[in-house]
């Protein structure tokens, strides 16, 4: 199966290519040529089979260019313990006869990142192989929070990589901020940018833009890369998720082989929802794709309206992965709704960038309100949320996920729809502590890792292994740069020097 670009009709590349290059050159994003179908008899086939295996195979119905071999390889290495807490990986909690919880953070950062990041630097080492790539490859990323940790964990040591994070220094939870700074693992950095989370994404697509830096870095064998969301590497291991709850319903008799279920996702750059799309796509009985938004509402209100408009106040709200203004991995479900018209899909990316909206066609925004109903919630009804499902249930919510919860709520009560439901449960809430007890009540003057310990007493709730060391875990890394300094920082990590 070869893959194309969202504004380029003239590409047709390998997985691996599209992995290894991660974005095409004119900016368009890499999707599948065609969706590859999953009967009902491939879904049975891969209900009794444990998480990792379900993985493989869905996987390598998109990345015909991997062996078998090498993605049951790369996925039970990759979704095991001690890296995965919970032996289902991804599991499925019931919270009453037709809601569920998709479980994503049982993995070593404690947020649903992992479930990409744990093969993404598998799929790409690999790819680099398959391409012939005789360069040792550089990521570089710039973080709010859950990303930048996800990526180091699931880079560190990897041989022929390296990683270098850059985080705004006041722009991360103090608990983010040292599972960051105290990562382990010789080929990675970690530095504190000053400046929000804007700034030190500028900075390096700044770097990456940089063609005489690129030819210094590849004298010395080095290119750089990136581990975001735009990168089809991690769109696809997502994929599997959505598929592994579904066979986890049917198991548990929930419901039948054939029946069509609801998912509702707490939803930022559009990347975990989309894939749910692709499954949706390849015949998984899905009936509807609920967005769910926080105070950032321009997707709410997308699907509502048809129109895109980024031109809005920025909102920091309890639940920071989700504040963001422009959802990169739109582009793939708008390129698709099209009928696959590249130049549709340019039109509006120009529109975004020389007007700050788009307004999409009438058959776009029509097909996409079916599948796609949406809300948003505000950070009251996410703080109520969280303190009445644990009273009411004893399940204990991080902010994204009480956010996904409360719109399916909103849902049900607009609709009548009682179709089973899954929720996306994106992180665990001790990720998240200080928001989580102010929801419960408990508002505590302590700060950082002592956190963890008051919310685990209060609510009687298991820490998750990851972070249960955090109060013993000291700093590594203390590099504080401004945006200008950025690219020293990288040279030095490489060991090039950058003014020759
Ligand atoms: C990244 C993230 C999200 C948003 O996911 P997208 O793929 O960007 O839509 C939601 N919740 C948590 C905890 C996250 O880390």
């Amino acid at each position: 199966m070869l893959y194309q670009s969202t504004t380029d009709s003239s590409v047709r590349i390998t997985a691996a290519e599209a992995i290894a290059r991660g974005v095409a050159p004119d900016g368009g994003l890499y999707v599948p040529e065609s969706i590859p179908q999953l009967s009902h008899g491939e879904i049975a086939n891969l209900i009794p089979k444990p998480y990792h295996k379900r993985a493989a195979y869905i996987m390598g119905l998109f990345l015909d260019d991997f062996s078998e071999q090498e993605l049951d390889e790369f996925t039970s290495q990759a979704y095991s313990s001690p890296a995965f807490s919970h032996p289902g990986i991804a599991p499925v909690n019931s919270l009453d006869e037709n809601t569920f919880f998709l479980e994503l953070w049982h993995g070593p950062t404690s947020a649903f990142k992992d479930m990409a990041l744990q093969m993404l630097p598998r799929l790409l080492t690999a790819s680099l192989k398959k391409n012939g790539e005789p360069r040792d490859v550089c990521i570089l990323v710039a973080t709010s929070g859950d990303t930048g940790k996800a990526a180091l964990e699931g880079f560190k040591d990897v041989p022929g990589t390296k990683i270098i994070v850059f985080y705004p220094k006041d722009g991360v939870s103090d608990i983010q901020e040292l599972q960051m700074t105290s990562q382990s693992g010789d080929n990675v950095s970690v530095v504190a940018v000053e400046g929000n989370f804007d700034d030190a994404q500028t900075g390096v697509k700044t770097i990456f833009s940089d063609i005489g830096f690129a030819e210094k870095l590849d004298q010395h064998g080095v290119f750089l890369s990136s581990a975001n969301s735009i990168n089809w590497g991690r769109l696809v291991p997502q994929i599997a998720y959505y598929i592994s709850a579904y066979c986890d319903l049917v198991r548990s008799d929930t419901i039948k082989l054939g029946d069509k279920i609801n998912f509702c996702v707490p939803t930022g750059n559009f990347g975990n929802i989309l894939a749910g799309y692709y499954a949706f796509k390849m015949g998984l009985p899905i009936n509807k794709l609920i967005c769910a938004t926080n105070r950032n509402d321009v997707l709410a209100d997308f699907f509502h309206s048809g129109i895109y408009d980024k031109q809005r106040v920025f909102h920091t709200t309890i639940s920071p992965s989700m504040d963001i203004l422009i959802s990169n991995n739109l582009e793939r479900l708008l390129f698709d709704l099209s009928g696959k018209n590249s130049s549709e899909v340019s039109g509006y990316k120009e529109a975004l960038s020389k007007t700050g909206r788009y307004d999409v066609s009438e058959i776009i925004h029509s097909k996409a309100a079916e599948l796609f109903p949406s809300g948003r919630a505000s950070e009251e009804d996410t703080r109520k949320t969280i303190s009445e499902v644990f009273e009411k249930h004893g399940y204990l919510m991080d902010t994204h996920t009480a956010v996904a919860y409360k719109v399916l709520q909103d849902y049900r009560a607009e609709t009548a729809d009682s179709t089973v439901a899954v929720v996306v449960s994106t992180a665990s809430p001790f990720k998240f502590c200080d928001s989580v007890l102010d929801a419960l009540g408990k508002t505590s003057t302590q700060r950082g890792a002592e956190l963890i310990n008051i919310l685990a007493e209060t609510t009687n709730q298991p820490i998750p292994a990851p972070l249960a060391d955090m109060g013993t875990k000291t700093a590594r890394f203390r590099d504080f740069v401004t945006i200008g300094e950025m690219k020293k920082a990288v040279s030095d990590f490489l060991g090039v020097n950058s003014f020759n």
